[in-house]
């Protein structure tokens, strides 16, 4: 059954590309879907990229939404676009939120977003599909996103300072949430050589909404809220953390809040997250 519709994602999506020429797609993609009101319709996926006025801005990736059933992530991740594109307020609080180049893939499961499910239309979770993931539409767009191959059907060229080389993505935050936690807690993938900022962001969260310092989440230590994933840890199976660390050679926090809190805490704690992992992984600006 359907539970939240997609198209308002995409609609809210189309507006901010016709507010913000700094917006544009950089890649996109159909799936079938089985929607019963829109049959026969194929689902868009949109990865957008966002160009800071300086062009030696570090790229952050923002993803969200993989597990349908998890959507405070969806939510932070549109708003994110939103205040991107929004030349007067594109700064949350005093964070320049457009002094980075962003690249940003909102909702990587549309018809687990539309039903409130973990899994995509063939029953899969899309979160352990990156060791092939051209076994998946969805994943296969993710891959495509990250490796920079560009799908013909895209509508607005990229802007000058995007036209060149594939820029390094410095960091990667992937929105998550978790039905069984009654607290905040994340993953930091990274590798042994690069500092640890999973303390900082879990600080910055608590006061917030509560933290997660169960000693084990899912048979992983957890250190006050954060759980460290060095080098080639494969215990998680093929994650888009692991495809990150791996494939993309980008340090990735994967962020979860607890579902059995109110929606506004859960998308406020996304976007604290966020905010402060950018400000202590990458150079003062
Ligand atoms: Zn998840």
């Amino acid at each position: 059954m359907r539970v939240r519709n997609y198209a308002d994602v995409v609609n809210r999506i189309l507006e901010t590309l016709r507010k913000s020429e700094h917006l544009t797609i950089w890649h996109q993609t159909h799936i079938p879907s089985t929607s019963t009101r829109i049959k026969g319709l194929p689902y868009p996926l949109y990865c957008l990229h966002y160009t800071a006025k300086q062009n030696s801005s570090s790229l952050i990736y923002v993803s969200a939404g993989i597990h349908g059933d998890e959507p405070a992530g969806v939510e932070c991740a549109i708003r994110l676009i939103e205040l991107l594109a929004d030349g007067e307020q594109h700064n949350f609080g005093t964070f320049p939120l457009d002094a980075y180049n962003w690249l940003i893939s909102p909702c990587d499961n549309p018809y687990g977003y539309e039903r409130n499910i973990r899994e995509n239309a063939a029953g899969l979770d899309l979160n352990r599909m990156f060791e092939i993931p051209n076994r998946c539409p969805e994943t296969t767009f993710i891959a495509e996103s990250l490796q920079r191959k560009r799908c013909a059907d895209t509508q607005k060229p990229l802007s000058q300072n995007t036209m060149g080389r594939r820029q390094a993505i410095e960091l990667a935050l992937d929105l998550h949430e978790d039905s069984d936690s009654d607290g905040f807690y994340l993953w930091e993938r990274r590798t042994s050589q690069c500092f640890p900022i999973g303390n900082a962001v879990v600080k910055n969260v608590d006061g917030l909404c509560a933290i997660n310092r169960e000693p084990l989440i899912e048979n992983h230590r957890n250190e006050n809220g954060v759980i460290t994933l060095l080098n080639k840890v494969t215990t998680k199976g093929w994650t888009r953390g692991r495809y990150l660390a791996e494939q993309v050679n980008t340090r990735c926090l994967i962020l979860e809040t607890p579902t059995q809190l109110d929606w506004e805490t859960r998308i406020a704690a996304h976007m604290i997250a966020v905010q402060t992992a950018i400000k202590h992984a990458l150079k003062p600006l």
